[in-house]
């Protein structure tokens, strides 16, 4: 795609600290990294988010997350790692070709995890229902 930031990284129009790529994935560093090491996993194709790339591209992007993570860790010295998909502008994806994060983590490093809620009386009943009618 013309515009798209990650294709242009992806066809060496724009630079970036690339870790790894085969010919259906790219890994290169986040420029605003959540810790240092974080990193972006690309289809080499583009697809704006998770729910358009093909079964057998996530499977490739899985595979390769497997590989680079634990690199990721050992190379930033981290004790763990977050992996990440924003999906939608509402759940922050900025980026509209399709990417996972790997985040390293640190004991006590400070990032906020995600928040939890309450269900009230049967709202968890509801809402499971309301999920498996939309399975498809
Ligand atoms: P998301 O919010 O999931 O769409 O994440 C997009 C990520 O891409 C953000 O964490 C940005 O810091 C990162 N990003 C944006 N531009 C670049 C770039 N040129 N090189 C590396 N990472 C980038
Ligand atoms: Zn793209």
């Amino acid at each position: 795609m013309n515009d798209c930031i990650f294709c242009k990284i992806i066809n060496n129009e724009m630079p970036a600290q690339k870790i790894y790529e085969n010919d259906k994935v790219l890994a290169f560093l986040d420029i605003h990294p959540c810790n240092y090491g974080h990193t972006l996993v690309v289809p080499k194709n583009h697809y704006k988010d998770l729910l358009d790339t093909p079964k057998e591209i996530v499977a490739e992007l899985m595979s390769a997350v497997q590989k680079i993570a634990p690199a990721v860790v050992k190379g930033s010295n981290a004790q763990g790692f977050n992996l990440g998909l924003n999906n939608g502008s509402a759940a922050g994806q900025i980026i509209f070709h399709a990417h996972f994060h790997i985040i390293p983590r640190f004991a006590g490093d400070g990032l906020i995890q995600w928040g939890h809620k309450e269900y009230a009386e049967g709202g968890m009943e509801k809402i499971k229902n309301e999920i498996i009618k939309h399975l498809r």
